[in-house]
């Protein structure tokens, strides 16, 4: 008998209506660990309902009380993130470093938004014309949907929701069915730190619970991370039923390492953004671009640092964990199988490996091909796994034509010691978030992280300016006040002050 992971609703748990579940698994050991039920549309309804019933109240709480709850619960979260860490690791599979680190970007979102009584400072005009002053306020929207994917449960839904919350908006949080566990040690947390009930709610499902936050009136924007074809209809079908949306997509991210690279530097580099995570990040590099002459040193050095990582169960000593699922982990071994039939050259072939964790964990070890060309289907394809490519080019425009022809745009870097082809290469390149000699340029929270074309569908990114931007409309406001002492109203004010 596996437990039933259940949804989140007014500051407990919610079993909600529905008999459906889908199973939860530990990547490294394969076994079923719980049940998460899927929500019905009714079940869908009485949480949007709650949180919109309790969006009121918060949003006239004053900014003095919220960031007082925001306050404790980074407290609450610095203190006890190894525990949302082992929850991490036992559903997705990354190793507990790994999930540590995560658990620490999304906190600095946190921490920007116990800010927010700074950051919703509006602007003030006195006098533009005679007796007329100019004010500008932002305001809350009201219950917001977050829908997130399956590889950083912690980290992606607290992109979004510090920044909510913080700004006076109400909760609904939809996460990945692979691994929902995370969502209600957060949700717990923020009871715990005296959010009142209804402003952060979880909900669980598929497309039913999905299609229903998009089309309810009752949700006023919705914020979506996932693979490409669901963002781009997470942003049609939202837009199309009036509300706000920002929805990031799938990633093919390159990095170019030019001949006066530090070879070194940019092979320890390629080994953490290609294997970082099992490759199961948006932001990981899968496409090394080598310029001229160093491709075979490059490729040597990568292969020497990627043999010796340690595949094996993410909560003993290992590097690298296993796939979140067996059909993703079969469906990136395909993809290996595909580039060896079409010449590529495995390098290193993660089919082999020898993992140390359970026999029926879904592993695959880090793989790296060489001679990738364009038209086979691991360099046009996402993959989201330990998959290295090597594309040979011979001269800096032709890297870059690689990635600004790419239909993606949401990471990439540039290994060089040249200032100037550096400045060249941020100015030219088609992509949102660029690194210099820093293969996974994810921006600190008070920037905002968002790609461009099909990886991210919408105008704003997340958190940073662009967050409070998106949780928040703008109200301008025109007022005239007579002065008393220019013969208006008398309001009892003596003569002479
Ligand atoms: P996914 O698109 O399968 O799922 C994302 C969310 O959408 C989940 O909550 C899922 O339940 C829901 N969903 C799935 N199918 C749906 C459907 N047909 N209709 C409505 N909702 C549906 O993505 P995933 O496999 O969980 O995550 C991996 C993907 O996310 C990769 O493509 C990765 O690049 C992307 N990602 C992007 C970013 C970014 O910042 N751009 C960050 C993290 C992950």
């Amino acid at each position: 008998m596996h437990a039933t992971i259940t949804h989140w609703l007014n500051n407990t748990a919610f079993a909600g209506g529905s008999r459906v579940t889908s199973p939860v698994t530990n990547p490294a050991t394969g076994e079923v660990t719980g049940l998460v039920a899927l929500a019905t549309v009714e079940d869908a309804e009485q949480v949007i309902d709650a949180a919109a019933a309790a969006f009121p109240a918060w949003r006239d709480t004053s900014l003095a009380k919220r960031c007082q709850v925001l306050f404790r619960f980074r407290e609450l979260l610095n203190d006890r993130k190894g525990e949302l860490a082992g929850i991490i690791t036992r559903e997705h599979g990354k190793v507990l470093s790994d999930a540590l680190g995560e658990v620490s970007r999304g906190q600095e979102v946190v921490e920007f938004a116990c800010g927010i009584a700074h950051l919703l400072k509006g602007g003030y005009t006195e006098n533009a014309s005679t007796n007329v002053d100019v004010y500008s306020v932002r305001q809350p929207l009201g219950a917001v949907a977050i829908i997130s994917p399956f590889n950083f449960p912690a980290m992606v839904p607290m992109w979004f929701f510090p920044v909510a919350i913080a700004t006076g908006n109400t909760v609904v949080l939809k996460p990945s069915e692979k691994d929902p566990s995370a969502s209600l040690w957060l949700a717990a947390l923020w009871a715990e730190a005296g959010l009142p009930p209804g402003v952060f709610n979880v909900l669980h499902g598929d497309k039913i619970v999905v299609d229903e936050l998009l089309t309810n009136p009752k949700i006023q924007s919705v914020s979506f991370v996932g693979s490409t074809p669901i963002a781009q209809y997470v942003y049609a079908t939202g837009a199309a039923h009036g509300k706000r949306v920002q929805a990031l997509g799938g990633a093919k991210n390159h990095a170019v390492i030019l001949p006066d690279a530090d070879l070194d530097l940019a092979a320890d580099a390629m080994v953490n953004a290609g294997f970082g995570s099992a490759g199961e990040r948006c932001m990981a590099i899968s496409v090394a671009v080598a310029v001229g002459p160093i491709a075979d040193d490059l490729v040597a050095k990568i292969a020497e640092r990627a043999v010796a990582i340690k595949t094996g169960d993410g909560t003993m000593d290992s590097d690298m964990g296993p796939l979140v699922t067996r059909a993703h982990r079969d469906k990136v071994a395909s993809y290996i199988d595909s580039g060896e039939a079409a010449g590529a050259k495995v390098v290193l072939d993660g089919r082999k490996v020898s993992a140390d964790g359970g026999v029926d964990g879904f592993w695959l070890g880090p793989t790296l091909l060489d001679n990738v060309t364009l038209e086979m289907s691991v360099y046009t394809d996402e993959i989201f796994g330990p998959v290295l490519s090597v594309v040979r080019v011979q001269t800096y425009d032709e890297a870059m034509a690689l990635i600004n022809n790419n239909p993606y745009g949401n990471g990439t870097a540039i290994f060089t010691n040249d200032g100037g082809a550096a400045r060249r290469f941020q100015n030219e390149v088609q992509v949102g978030m660029v690194g210099i000699n820093v293969p996974i340029p994810v921006p600190m929270a008070y920037y905002s992280f968002g790609g461009w074309k099909a990886s991210l569908f919408g105008d704003s990114h997340d958190h940073g300016m662009d967050g409070v931007q998106f949780f928040t409309r703008q109200k301008a406001i025109t007022s005239r006040w007579q002065d008393p002492s220019q013969g208006g109203i008398n309001l009892g004010f003596p003569e002479n002050g």
